[in-house]
């Protein structure tokens, strides 16, 4: 249980995040006390792919007022109110002219939209519909919104590395781009730092590397600078902290370690499996033909997939710090599983093993095929009573599939054991360094 989850949630939510801006910066700043994570930047203008670095965008005050100086929106009160990348504008307009560039939910009226027009030179305020309706048809407005569009601005982003015993990379990727909403995205951009600040406690098998990048451009250049990059699998935590279920969003395969281990993590919850599809988050542009990394997400309350999505009311009091633990842990499971999925080779490859120099583990008397033995757990140095014929089935399994060529997962397959007990066995060879 990560007790400042909640802190940090407080901290980060009103910042007015986009793609880019002093607001991303000043969140990285933050995050950055979470994780030791450098924050880099490419210049707006940068051509990356069949994309182009937007300008720097940063806002400073938007509002609109009546005839009578009557505030009716401003920005000060919610972020969400301003269409993120909004041009600056200073005029008084007519009813029918404000209406063009208002956006509200019929359908949820008391919530305020979350709109964005990055690419797109316009403005555009967000309100709720029952604050629609109060407007006077016959008034004239005075909008002001006093935005600095920055050609020769950059847009920054946050990234982290741990060296592991191989070079291949495990991505964690998370976007930063998401003003004041709660469980898309600013869930996923916690959970990824305390993820990886916890990693980089542990001895791993693969190297890790944090992203935390505005969605799609920033994922887009971070590529672009890094065409030969040396990731085997990517994770993107997204909406991580909501009251729903958890879902898993499968890789392009389906079937690799990645999703395995993500399913054997879930294996005791009640979730949603989700396959494939090149719709949603950053796995868009990693799972492209150029990169083909297999990519998945572990999500709690997915994206579109719950009323409060995009508006409002994906705020603090819909996420809790309890939820985001829960995905944390789910996150850290996944991972212990994929850094224990390796070709296992035998010290010796000629025979079984003589258990009986393993330890309290073998039954004396001979002949009986589940007879129940207190064994000694090498983590806790508790003795559990593990039935000693699982053990001895699965360690009879790993000294046959430990053949160099064989991942655990391949020999959980072959042999249908349940992977905890695979595991608890690999532990004990492990510790009698019986495996190389
Ligand atoms: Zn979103």
């Amino acid at each position: 249980m990560f007790k400042e989850i909640g802190k940090y949630l407080t901290k980060l939510f009103p910042l007015n995040r986009s793609i880019s801006g002093r607001a991303n910066e000043k969140s990285l700043e933050i995050l950055k006390e979470i994780c030791s994570l450098e924050i880099k930047s490419i210049p707006s203008g940068t051509e990356v792919y069949d994309w182009t670095v937007p300008p720097e965008w940063n806002i400073n005050e938007a509002w609109i007022k009546d005839s009578k100086g009557n505030i009716i929106v401003d920005f000060k009160n919610l972020n969400l109110h301003l269409v993120s990348y909004s041009i600056p504008f200073n005029k008084k307009i007519t009813y029918d002219v404000l209406k063009k560039h208002l956006f509200y939910l019929e359908d949820k009226p008391d919530a305020i939209p979350y709109r964005t027009s990055y690419y797109k030179r316009d403005w555009g305020f967000c309100i709720s519909y029952n604050d629609f309706l109060k407007l006077d048809k016959d008034e004239t407005y005075h909008v002001f919104i006093d935005s600095e569009l920055d050609a020769n601005g950059k847009m920054v982003y946050g990234e982290a590395f741990i060296k592991g015993k191989i070079e291949e990379e495990i991505l964690i990727s998370s976007y930063i781009c998401h003003p004041s909403l709660a469980n898309d995205n600013l869930s996923g951009v916690v959970l990824s730092c305390f993820l990886f600040n916890e990693l980089a406690k542990k001895d791993n098998y693969y190297s890790y590397r944090l992203l935390l990048v505005p969605e799609t451009i920033g994922a887009i250049s971070w590529l672009w600078k890094n065409k030969k990059n040396k990731v085997k699998y990517a994770l993107v935590p997204s909406c991580v902290a909501g009251p729903g279920k958890f879902g898993y969003k499968s890789t392009f395969l389906g079937n690799t370690s990645l999703d395995r281990s993500i399913e054997y993590a879930l294996s005791n919850e009640d979730y949603i499996k989700y396959k494939f599809e090149p719709i949603g988050s950053d796995e868009r542009q990693y799972s492209s033909p150029a990169f083909k990394i297999p990519t998945a997400t572990i999500t709690k309350s997915k994206y579109y997939e719950y009323e409060e999505y995009h508006t409002s009311l994906d705020n603090l009091d819909y996420i809790s710090s309890i939820n985001l633990n829960l995905t944390l842990d789910i996150y850290l499971k996944a991972i212990n599983y994929l850094e224990l999925d390796r070709k296992y080779k035998r010290k010796f490859n000629e025979c079984e093993f003589m258990l009986s120099k393993l330890g309290n583990i073998y039954p004396t008397t001979g002949g009986t095929i589940s007879q129940p033995l207190a064994v000694k757990d090498h983590t806790t140095h508790n003795y559990t009573s593990y039935s000693s014929g699982k053990i001895l089935d699965s360690i009879s399994w790993l000294s046959y599939g430990c053949d160099g060529d064989k991942s655990l997962f391949d020999i959980q397959n072959e042999s249908g054991i349940p992977i905890d007990d695979l595991i608890y066995s690999l532990n004990i060879l492990k510790s009698k360094n019986l495996l190389v």
